[in-house]
């Protein structure tokens, strides 16, 4: 097994705009690290260049203690499974397993040694006499890390693995692949658009937006601290809520209501500006009428209209929609449009517990837990607290 370390990375294609731009990540030995962004962020472009498929422009990639930016691919003892598999349709899935070490020469006593051991760790062993064709997807996506694990790769390196597959397969699949990725111990680069595989998978995430790396973290991390407006809103599902205020000495005038900035780091953080963006979790409100009184103490009420609900069991969401002053909201669509997100709404997502009885129409009084709220620069979308 090896760390993979990159320094300063840079990627253009010809002369435009980079498509990555100074990245700096180490991802340690044994370690699950996720690269995650939207569309046309170059997470595919940074994976690309660890494995050797693309020219790096400048920066420093190292495998291991060795620079291999000009190392080629083969010589890099990574192994690659892509998206669509690239399983080899006329051959057995023993044959497309043992692919790897019938390249490398392989004696025949060690390749069936290894591919029925490989086999064994993925419950491949019935299946190795058939075609990919008569496969699931899920034992196609299985094939695919065997051919990678045979190798004994100092790395796995996965570009969205997952995104063929249906949501129920995709889910399974995700348990998999942690519970290898653990068991076998192996560095492991995971490219997704998904921040549910993220959050659920990685170790650590690293969040990338238009070639720059935003935030490096644990998922709980990047969840509690997200560092800017863009990571806050990417992040968790639904995404936080922006509301814009106006800042009076401690207390913000949100569109919900006041509330009272009783932690002196947010007060702080607010101190001195006219106008901030508030972010708000679903789940940091509450039904006010179950909420305890130690609870209560931590946080303020506001009141909201509630317009429509949904109901899943175990819990409920809620939706509350509001007017931003129309100066206010001017100025943050400016922010809006540069962080490339639908980040800024009219509504707030609100999740309740199940047994709350608030319904559709309700003029309802939520609890708000202002110890979690996140505060954030309405000019950069820097996170202040
Ligand atoms: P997706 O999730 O859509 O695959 P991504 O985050 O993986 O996106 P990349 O594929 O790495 O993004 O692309 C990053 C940027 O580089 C994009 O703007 C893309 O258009 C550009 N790009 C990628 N490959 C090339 C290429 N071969 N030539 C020119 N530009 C490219």
């Amino acid at each position: 097994m090896a760390a993979i370390t990159m320094s300063n990375i840079v990627k253009k294609y010809g002369d435009g705009f980079p498509a990555v731009n100074d990245v700096s990540l180490d991802v340690q030995d044994g370690e699950f690290m996720i690269l995650v962004g939207p569309s046309g962020c170059g997470k595919s472009t940074l994976l690309r260049m660890i494995v050797g498929l693309e020219d790096i422009t400048s920066g420093e990639m190292r495998i291991g203690d060795k620079v291999v930016n000009t190392v080629a691919p083969r010589q890099r003892n990574l192994s690659m499974v892509f998206q669509n598999y690239a399983l080899y349709p006329h051959l057995t899935v023993f044959e497309n397993i043992a692919f790897p070490l019938r390249l490398a020469k392989t004696p025949d006593e060690e390749v069936r040694r290894r591919v029925t051991e490989t086999a064994g760790l993925l419950e491949l062993t019935e299946h190795l006499e058939r075609k990919p064709a008569n496969l699931s997807g899920g034992q196609r996506q299985r094939v695919a890390m065997g051919r990678a694990i045979v190798r004994q790769a100092d790395a796995f390196l996965f570009d969205e693995p997952l995104s063929n597959l249906d949501a129920k397969l995709r889910g399974q699949m995700r348990t998999e692949i942690a519970r290898l990725q653990r068991r076998l111990g192996v560095t492991t680069v995971y490219v997704t658009h998904d921040q549910t595989e993220a959050m659920t998978l990685g170790d650590r995430v690293a969040v990338l937006r238009k070639g720059v790396l935003q935030q490096v973290g644990s998922p709980r991390e990047l969840y509690e601290q997200p560092v800017n407006l863009f990571v806050a809103g990417f992040i968790g599902s639904p995404s936080m809520n922006f509301l814009p205020a106006s800042v009076e000495g401690t207390q913000l005038v949100t569109p919900l209501g006041r509330l009272d900035l009783r932690d002196p780091a947010k007060a702080a953080a607010a101190a001195g500006r006219e106008v901030v963006l508030v972010g708000i979790r679903p789940e940091a409100f509450e039904d006010a009428s179950l909420v305890g009184a130690d609870k209560r103490a931590t946080g303020q009420t506001v009141r909201a209209r509630v317009d429509v609900t949904e109901w899943l069991g175990n819990e409920q969401f809620a939706y509350v929609p509001y007017e931003a002053p129309a100066d206010l909201a001017a100025q943050l669509r400016e922010l809006s449009r540069e962080l490339d997100g639908d980040q800024l709404r009219t509504q707030a997502v609100v999740a309740l517990d199940a047994a709350s009885l608030i319904a559709a129409g309700d003029e309802a009084e939520l609890w708000v837990d202002t110890g979690r709220l996140h505060i954030f620069d309405p000019a950069t979308g820097e996170n202040l607290t």
